[in-house]
């Protein structure tokens, strides 16, 4: 059986949703198909961290935008998503540290974005009492925050569906093919068939570009870890990094600390699964220790790896397909995807349907990463495709 829309969507992570949504409020039947359940990827494993400070220059005008969407994103998605803007700061632990946040900062400015500044030893304090005594100062960006990312999924799921996406989970691409100016996209079961997709698949957004003759490499999948410790009382707002150090410290409206950073477990594409690696979630609990050196005696309750595609410049892939009509890449993000992803559902749409975004996305073009032998194969068959997996 085929069943036909104007648009599809394959991947049911935050990007996904936000396209769809976006999509279907221009009007659109948007069909989206997940082969698990939505959010059971990068976006619900994510620290949910809502954050340009750091950003690279490419990433940041939409970033920037989504930071504004994110301040009013009750009107967006109908609630308030968890989140609160209580500031992402990142600390220097010596003199030379600050010195490059300072550079960065000073850098910021003269190109016009003020978004991040220089706080100095007194500020750090008021900001952070619990700080260990030796850290100096820190780049702090006042707008930043985080949010819940499981409300944050749900609010955008029932925002999609109520402008009418079709959400079908279950639905695991494995055969993507373009027939009549349409493109049709099968799980082995039933077809859908739709003129515009967005691979929005996560980790296998290589593969499903794949299937539609982009040949886009990517690095080994990313398996960024997290900890959440038991509940305590409230002792610190903004979210917390290092600039020497991989870590991302926060504490969730429930009380607990949720302590991130990048340390990597074992991905496992194939299997869909990612496992941690305690060796180097200890690295995690040592930098969160070094910076907070009171939080030793707290117990660990949980932790957990995430799988996402990772590019070779860390930079996301935004954008159209140079060679295959209808398709937009919107995947890669390489542990940093949630911020930036209402606005990305909104540069989805305006790329499919007007041909043009109003975000600068000229670092994120899909092309940028594909060599010119590999930007297009002639057909997209399913032997190459696995040449590819
Ligand atoms: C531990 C961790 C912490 C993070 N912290 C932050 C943070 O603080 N701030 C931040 O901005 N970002 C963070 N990120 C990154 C961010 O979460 C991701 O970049 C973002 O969620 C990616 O969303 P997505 O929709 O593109 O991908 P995903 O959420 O991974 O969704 C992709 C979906 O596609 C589906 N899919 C795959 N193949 C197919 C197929 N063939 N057919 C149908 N469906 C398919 C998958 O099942 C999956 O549900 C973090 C990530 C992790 C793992």
């Amino acid at each position: 059986m085929t069943k036909t829309a104007d648009a599809l969507v394959i991947g049911g992570g935050l990007n996904g949703l936000s396209a769809a949504l976006q999509l279907a409020r221009r009007g659109l039947r948007v069909a989206l198909l997940e082969r698990a359940r939505v959010g059971r990827h990068a976006s619900g494993a994510s620290a949910a961290g809502v954050r340009t400070l750091g950003r690279a220059r490419a990433e940041l005008p939409v970033s920037l935008a989504a930071m504004e969407m994110w301040h009013e994103i009750e009107d967006l998605v109908g609630d308030d998503c968890g989140f609160h803007a209580d500031g992402q700061l990142r600390v220097a632990e010596t003199d030379a540290e600050l010195d490059k946040l300072r550079d960065r900062v000073n850098g910021l400015r003269q190109d016009g974005f003020t978004h991040e500044e220089i706080v100095d030893t007194a500020e750090l304090r008021a900001l952070v009492p619990a700080l260990a005594p030796h850290c100096v100062g820190g780049a702090f960006a006042r707008r930043d925050g985080a949010a819940d990312p499981h409300r944050t999924l749900g609010a955008f799921l029932r925002a999609a569906l109520e402008a009418g996406v079709v959400v079908h989970e279950g639905v695991g691409v494995s055969r993507l093919e373009r027939r009549g100016g349409a493109w049709r996209a099968s799980d082995g079961g039933d077809w859908f068939e739709a003129p515009l997709v967005v691979n929005a698949a996560g980790a296998w957004g290589g593969q499903i570009a794949s299937m539609a003759g982009d040949y886009i490499p990517l690095e080994l999948p990313m398996a960024p870890m997290m900890i959440v410790t038991e509940r305590i009382a409230p002792f610190v707002r903004p979210t917390v990094g290092a600039h020497g150090r991989k870590l991302s410290f926060k504490q969730t409206s429930q009380g607990t600390l949720l302590i991130g950073g990048g340390q990597p477990g074992r991905p496992d594409l194939q299997n869909e699964r990612s496992e941690v690696d305690v060796r180097l979630l200890a690295k995690s609990a040592a930098a969160a220790l070094a910076l907070f050196p009171g939080i030793g005696s707290l117990r660990i309750v949980r932790s957990w790896a995430g799988l996402e595609a990772k590019t070779s410049d860390d930079l996301a892939i935004a954008g159209l397909s140079a060679s295959a009509p209808g398709m937009m890449h919107l995947f890669g993000f390489s542990g940093h995807g949630f911020q930036p992803a209402p606005a990305f559902g909104v540069a989805a749409a305006e790329l499919l349907l007007d041909g043009r975004s109003r975000f600068d996305l000229s670092g994120l073009t899909p092309q940028r990463l594909m060599q010119p032998s590999m930007v297009r194969r002639p057909a997209p068959s399913e032997a190459n495709v696995e040449s590819y997996l």
